[in-house]
């Protein structure tokens, strides 16, 4: 059973999006404000946060900003109302993963969480992958970039299937160090952006060094493919 964690601050629609998503056998908590919102996600991390933008109190950008601070990488849905001053761009900024406009149909709804869920979960283990030039085998350990093989040490092969494995995904620093780093205490977010550093450069070959890692400024980054 899938969980999802609704903010909204109408009573009205936070009970017909609790009760719709109750009876598609989602595991729904509710908040009306930002800060109830993250005390949950705390407790009782969710599988996807429905958020809602225009909050009293703490805005959904900052809902989300913080979120993504804290390690959450699970997907972050906005909901927006029609005809209020949306930036887009701040949304993704913060780690937002996709919109939708009120009034919104339940089931189109539905089919964007469904969505979003699909993408977030990385399902069984891949052992194989490959996109735009790069090839990567994780049980021979073999990567080649336009067919010329790359040498990665240890950690590099570690990061580089993790970010493969959530890719699509914004990773905060944090998770990449919680995740690949197993909170090693004796390494900092700077091991992180020097390995994303290197890891870019040996799999840039002629192409731009951010044609597979993407940064996003002030959260992390995410394997683009
Ligand atoms: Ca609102």
């Amino acid at each position: 059973m899938k969980s999802i964690l609704i903010v909204e601050d109408e009573p009205r629609i936070l009970s017909s999006l609790a009760d719709f998503f109750r009876l598609q056998e989602y595991d729904v908590r509710t908040a009306p404000r930002g800060e109830d919102a993250l005390r949950l996600a705390r407790e009782h991390p969710p599988d996807l946060v429905l958020l809602d933008i225009m909050l009293p109190g703490m805005h959904g950008y900052e809902v989300c900003r913080r979120l993504r601070q804290e390690g959450f990488h699970r997907p972050v849905l906005f909901l927006t109302a029609k005809g209020e001053e949306v930036d887009k761009l701040t949304g993704f900024d913060v780690g937002g993963d996709d919109y939708v406009t009120k009034p919104f149909s339940l089931l189109e709804l539905h089919a964007r969480v469904k969505a979003l869920l699909r993408r977030a979960d990385p399902g069984p283990e891949e052992d194989t992958y490959a996109f735009d030039g790069i090839t990567a085998n994780f049980t021979t350990y073999e990567i080649s970039v336009q067919g010329n093989p790359v040498k990665l040490s240890a950690k590099e092969m570690d990061l580089l299937k993790f970010l493969i494995r959530h890719r699509n995904q914004v990773l905060t620093r944090d998770v990449l160090l919680e995740q690949v780093w197993n909170y090693d205490t004796d390494v900092s977010t700077r091991t992180v952006d020097t390995h994303i550093l290197n890891l870019r450069r040996k799999l840039a070959a002629d192409g731009p060094r951010d044609r597979y890692i993407e940064t996003i400024h002030g959260v992390g980054y995410k394997w683009v493919g």
